[in-house]
């Protein structure tokens, strides 16, 4: 092979190369820029975007500003005002200290930097074209740093492929506001689009006032707070109870240190002191700031610092689970769900919302099941198959000839939902029911603008929502298949599955099973006869009924040999 010789990269491509590892979308660049305004201490911070930053996005703040001197420093590669010998590393208090998002920013995109440090008799703008310094001269501002990035990616096809809709980059660019501000409550943020403001949060005192403004009054009016002291360590954090869960980690903020994280290890951590309160494969919302001495944590393993390693984790994780043991949560009704989106209705917000019936609430008279079966007769039994009882609330027993099943009801109603969903979607929808009253429901602003930006598909579900101003959304319909549940807490949970996926189409299936979970009879309802015979009908003309969407068994069966075997008859 005709080898080349070896030689070292001009700083243009290796600015590119580093771009790659913290600059994927929009909203990297947004969260870099947010960081650096926060570190210079600014308390308001103005984000712009046009086309969901696919065009242009800026940040604005009110913090130190730069000189001339410090602001042409700042765009050089590893060049940083946070850290200056090894030793610093173990005491870092900024968001920042690695000197490379300016750089790596202005490699991808067209970028100008305006800047005033309040001193000099002016401001200084500098200029970028795919990092390379293009101009820099005297401008006018308040004190403060702006800086705005045009055409990202515009010359660097393979990542420009890569962004999403302008919907989708929008909800990235929020969510990425949401988690530093939790952070930092008394700094005032603001997202600013084509529509005109998408997102305000104003100063507020603490952390619960913050929640208020990120995930609705109701929500954070609910949390219990907890806090925790031992003079190293100080943990403070505010939880839903166990009735009000979520099917992922998207109300899940963890701070280290100031720090948004998502963190594996301290995730486990959590997860682990939630295990005995929460159920299983469930997740509370809950906003967890940890404080410890800075030289405890190592925040320099993760190019866009999103996880540290955190040295006496045991100690943090005896403590959670201490404090999350000691929790009472007051109007608690373990294992019933509590309707998250009941709220008191107020002037002006159109006709009150109702609570719907719960989960639990069994629908007697009008031809359905209480599982959420739609109106269709089903074929009889087999004549010689019958449900002999159900067991622990959770095993459906059933004589089929000579066999025994046991059929685990939560595993195989999961399976007849997420089939009808699947087969209503491939239908094209229109299997809808509408609520007799619309019901409102309250969201975080990135949910709302993915749960309207994914309307269409919602719609061939048959749900259908509609714009309402806010953190809310109104639920006009539902899934004919899923009438009879909690419709305001189903679409919580729908909003909490597309925050985490912005490639809905690949990942159709994925969700669908996870929404048929959701809506499915859980174990540990007992069901009347006629319940189970449906559902055992229904199981027996499901496709793939043998398992449900994430594969486990919806029956056992026991042949008369085993039954043999088992008494010592053979
Ligand atoms: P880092 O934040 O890791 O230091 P950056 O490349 O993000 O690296 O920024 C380089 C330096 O530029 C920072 O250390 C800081 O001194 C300065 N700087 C960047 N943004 C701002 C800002 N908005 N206000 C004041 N100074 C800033
Ligand atoms: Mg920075």
């Amino acid at each position: 092979m005709n080898r080349k010789p070896v030689v070292v990269l001009p700083d243009s491509l290796i600015n590119v190369i580093a771009a790659g590892e913290v600059i994927e979308r929009p909203a990297s660049v947004e969260k870099e820029l947010l960081e650096n305004s926060l570190d210079a201490g600014a308390d308001r911070i103005v984000v712009q975007l046009q086309d969901g930053g696919r065009r242009m996005i800026s940040v604005e703040d009110n913090g130190s500003g730069m000189s001339e001197q410090d602001a042409l420093m700042a765009i050089e590669r590893h060049a940083t005002s946070k850290i200056a010998e090894q030793g610093d590393l173990n005491q870092i208090r900024t968001l920042g200290f690695r000197g490379e998002a300016l750089p790596s920013i202005a490699a991808v995109g067209r970028f100008v930097m305006e800047t005033w440090d309040g001193s000099a008799p002016s401001g200084t703008r500098l200029v970028m074209d795919s990092g390379k310094l293009v101009k820099v001269e005297a401008c006018g501002r308040p004190r403060g740093t702006s800086v705005n990035l045009r055409g990202i990616f515009s010359k660097i096809p393979a990542r420009r492929k890569f962004l999403k809709s302008r919907e989708t980059e929008i909800s990235w660019c929020l969510r990425a506001v949401e988690d530093l501000a939790f952070a930092y409550p008394e700094v005032h943020f603001e997202v600013h689009s084509e529509r005109g403001v998408v997102l305000s949060f104003p100063p507020v005192a603490g952390i619960r006032e913050r929640i208020a403004a990120v995930w609705g009054a109701e929500s954070a009016h609910r949390l219990a707070g907890l806090h925790w002291n031992d003079g190293d360590v100080e943990i403070t954090g505010f939880l839903s109870s166990p009735s009000e869960t979520y099917p992922r980690r998207s109300r899940h903020q963890v701070l280290v240190n100031g720090r948004p994280v998502r963190d594996p290890s301290l995730n486990r951590a959590i997860s682990s002191a939630l295990a005995n309160r929460y159920p299983p494969g469930r997740f509370p919302a809950l906003v967890l700031s940890v404080g410890l001495p800075p030289d405890k944590v190592d925040v320099n393993v993760h190019p866009s610092k999103r996880e540290v390693r955190i040295r006496d984790l045991q100690r943090i994780s005896a403590a959670l689970r201490e404090i999350i043991g000691s929790l009472s949560f007051t109007g608690q009704h373990p294992g019933k769900a509590v309707d998250p989106s009941a709220r008191v209705s107020g002037p002006d917000r159109g006709p009150a919302p109702v609570r719907s019936p719960s989960s639990g609430d069994l629908r007697a008279g009008d031809g359905t099941t209480a599982y959420g079966g739609a109106v269709d007769v089903g074929l009889p039994l087999k004549i010689d198959r019958r449900v002999l009882g159900q067991h622990l609330g959770t095993y459906i027993i059933v004589q089929d000839g000579e066999e025994l099943w046991l059929i685990d009801q939560h595993a195989a109603h999961e399976r007849v939902v997420y089939n009808r969903l699947m087969e209503l979607r491939e239908r094209g929808g229109g299997h809808s029911q509408k609520l007799l009253i619309p019901e409102l429901v309250e969201l975080s602003g990135s949910e709302v603008n993915n749960l309207l930006s994914k309307r269409k598909i919602l719609e061939s579900f048959g749900f259908e929502i509609e714009e309402f101003g806010g953190n809310e959304v109104r639920l006009l319909a539902v899934p004919a298949a899923v009438s009879g549940q909690n419709a305001g807490a189903l679409l919580k949970s729908v909003a909490a599955d597309l925050a985490e996926i912005p490639d809905l189409p690949d990942e159709i299936g994925l969700l669908i099973s996870r929404w048929a979970c959701k809506m499915s009879v859980t174990a540990g309802r007992s069901l009347s006869v006629a319940e189970m015979e449906r559902l055992v009908s229904d199981l027996n003309k499901a496709q793939a009924g043998y398992a449900c969407p994430h594969g486990r068994p919806t029956h056992a069966i026991i042949t008369p040999e085993e039954l043999e075997k088992l008494f010592d008859r053979r």
